[in-house]
This record gives C-alpha cells, sequence and structure tokens, in this order.
C-alpha cells in the first residue's frame, strides 16, 4: 500500500462512506476509505430515494436513476384498501445501489480521497493515534468514521455496544415478463397487512422489479413464504430469474452516543434509518 496514514480513515464505501469522505476532501484532509469489498458492489437495498434525501446526495445522480415514481401507493390488504398519493415531484427516485455507491465513490476519488478496495477492517488498536488493522495491513489516522453499515465492525471494536434495535428484511431482484413490468411502472408500492408486524414493497427499475419485507416485530429470519404470497397477491404468475439479499435495518439510533474517543459513526452504523420506512440513504 503506498501510504498509510491519513487525517481520516473511514471505514465502508456506502452513502455514507464517500460523501464523508468527499466533504472532508473539500475541506483539504487527506482521507482514506476503506473498503472490504470492490466497488461496484451489490448492497441489498430496494434502492428508493425519498424526494427529501435528494438535496443531501452531494453529486448528479441523473446517470444512475433507473425511474422517478411520482406516485406512491400505500395497500392496507386487510382492509382491502388503498391510497394512491400523487405529486408534481418524484416521491421516490429509484436507482440500483451498486452504480450509485460507485458514481458516490468516484466523486470522492476526483476529490483525491484514496479508496482502499478490499480492505477488511478487523480491529482497531486505540491510542494518540488509532491504528486500523485490514487485511491489507495496518492503518495509521489521526481520525475514524465508522460509516461500515448496520453490522458495523467500527462500532464493536471501537467499543460501542448493542443499543440499536435491529430488524430482519429481505430484497428481492426479480425479473419477469415486459409485460408484468409495464404493470407496475412508475409507481412505487407499500403493502400492509399481509403478514403481521411488517410490510412488503415493490419498486419499479428500469428491467426488473425490486421486491422485499420487513417485519419490525421480529428478529428471526424471514422466510421466502413471505415474498411468495406476495408475488401471487401482486398477480405475478411466472418469474423469469430473482435473486434473494437479506440484511438488517437498524431502525432505532444509538443510545450511547456516536462519538467515542477518536471515532465517529455514521449512517446504518450509528442507527440513523427512519423507523417505520427503513429509510436509510437519506441519514447516511
Ligand atoms: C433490504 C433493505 C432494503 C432497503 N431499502 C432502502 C430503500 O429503498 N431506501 C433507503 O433509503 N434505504 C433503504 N435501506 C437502508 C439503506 O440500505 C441503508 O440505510 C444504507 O445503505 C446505509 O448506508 P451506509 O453507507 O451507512 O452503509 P452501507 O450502505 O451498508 O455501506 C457500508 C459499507 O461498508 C462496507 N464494510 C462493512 N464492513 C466492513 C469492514 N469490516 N471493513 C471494510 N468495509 C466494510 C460494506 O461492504 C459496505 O460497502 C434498505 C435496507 C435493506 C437491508
Amino acid at each position: 500500500m503506498p501510504n498509510k496514514s491519513f487525517d481520516v480513515a473511514i471505514v465502508g464505501c456506502g452513502p455514507a462512506g464517500s460523501s464523508a469522505a468527499l466533504q472532508l476532501a473539500r475541506y483539504g484532509m487527506k482521507v482514506a476509505i476503506l473498503e472490504k469489498g470492490s466497488m461496484p458492489r451489490y448492497k441489498p437495498c430496494g434502492g428508493g430515494i425519498v424526494y427529501k434525501a435528494l438535496k443531501y446526495i452531494p453529486v448528479d445522480i441523473s446517470s444512475v436513476i433507473e425511474r422517478r415514481c411520482f406516485s406512491v401507493s400505500l395497500g392496507m390488504v386487510s382492509a382491502n384498501k388503498k391510497f394512491i398519493i400523487q405529486r408534481d415531484l418524484p416521491l421516490i427516485t429509484m436507482i440500483m445501489r451498486d452504480r450509485f455507491d460507485l458514481l458516490l465513490a468516484k466523486a470522492a476519488i476526483n476529490a483525491k480521497v484514496m479508496l482502499l478496495e478490499n480492505c477488511k477492517l478487523t480491529d482497531i488498536r486505540s491510542g494518540k493515534r488509532p491504528v486500523l488493522v485490514t487485511s491489507r495491513g495496518d492503518i495509521k489516522a489521526d481520525f475514524i468514521i465508522g460509516a461500515d453499515g448496520a453490522i458495523s465492525t467500527v462500532a464493536r471494536k471501537a467499543g460501542w455496544k448493542e443499543t440499536r434495535r435491529l430488524v430482519p428484511s429481505v430484497n428481492w431482484e426479480i425479473f419477469v415478463h415486459d409485460k408484468d413490468l409495464e404493470k407496475f411502472d412508475d409507481i412505487a408500492r407499500f403493502d400492509f397487512g399481509l403478514f403481521s408486524g411488517g410490510y412488503a414493497w415493490l419498486f419499479p427499475k428500469k428491467d426488473h422489479l425490486s421486491i422485499g419485507v420487513l417485519k419490525t416485530r421480529s428478529n428471526r429470519f424471514l422466510p421466502d413464504a413471505l415474498i411468495k404470497g406476495y408475488l401471487k397477491f401482486l398477480g405475478i404468475k411466472r418469474v423469469l430469474h430473482m435473486k434473494r439479499y437479506p440484511y438488517p435495518i437498524p431502525i432505532s439510533p444509538r443510545r450511547d452516543g456516536f462519538v467515542k474517543n477518536k471515532v465517529l459513526l455514521a449512517g446504518d452504523a450509528a442507527g440513523f434509518v427512519d423507523p417505520i420506512t427503513g429509510e436509510g440513504i437519506s441519514g447516511a
């Protein structure tokens, strides 16, 4: 590794990591992002950016927009009711996280941030200048930002206890016939009451559907029967190809603070996710 000493080392190349890196680099700091994967990488996510989040995104994202949804449907399945909200502004902008996160990472790199890929943080040695122990060797930094998501190693190694509420969720990327894809054009939908203590969503993308479920009243694994039931409810009979991506969502912030010694937590690592919608890109 060419240089192992930075003003700030940021762990995680999601939206929290890249936007913090970009901002700090613009202030003239020497910044590195340590990412355990290699960009672009898949992140389990519906990929829906709510309108309020758009103003926080530090780059033009038009090249990675899959669809703009000006309508949102809220289904109350057990009451057999559906509410459609329609606005002149895109209520939810659809992206795929691999391309979106890469775009943010490139903006950080252009601002002279060093991106260290395949660089997994395994430990932190505290001291006057903390040392990040990684799969690519030790790295020194004056400050560390833990932007390493819901299962944050930084938080654990820097001494945080688990005080966030983590709930299970699953996103499926589902490819269907064009006829079925057209049925769900440009409208984001949330359906409540199909199963207890949670809801399902359908977010249309350019060439497929991102469909997922979240349960706030369960710490347990979500069975595939939930998605099968939802597909049936949606009237999707034939799936060409589908892939399942489970991941927890922290729906409450940490109760023991966000800064310890020289470490700051951001995004999911801090628990900055909307407790009802599970939306965390704006918090990141
Ligand atoms: C199924 C699901 C659907 C969701 N849908 C939406 C949605 O539609 N809209 C929305 O706004 N939010 C959604 N969210 C929430 C959203 O995905 C997160 O809030 C957001 O990704 C948080 O960004 P982040 O940068 O904090 O962390 P992440 O995006 O999780 O990025 C963390 C990064 O850190 C890296 N990393 C982790 N550990 C290490 C390590 N030890 N060393 C180095 N690197 C490491 C990871 O590889 C990753 O790249 C969803 C979440 C889930 C699970």
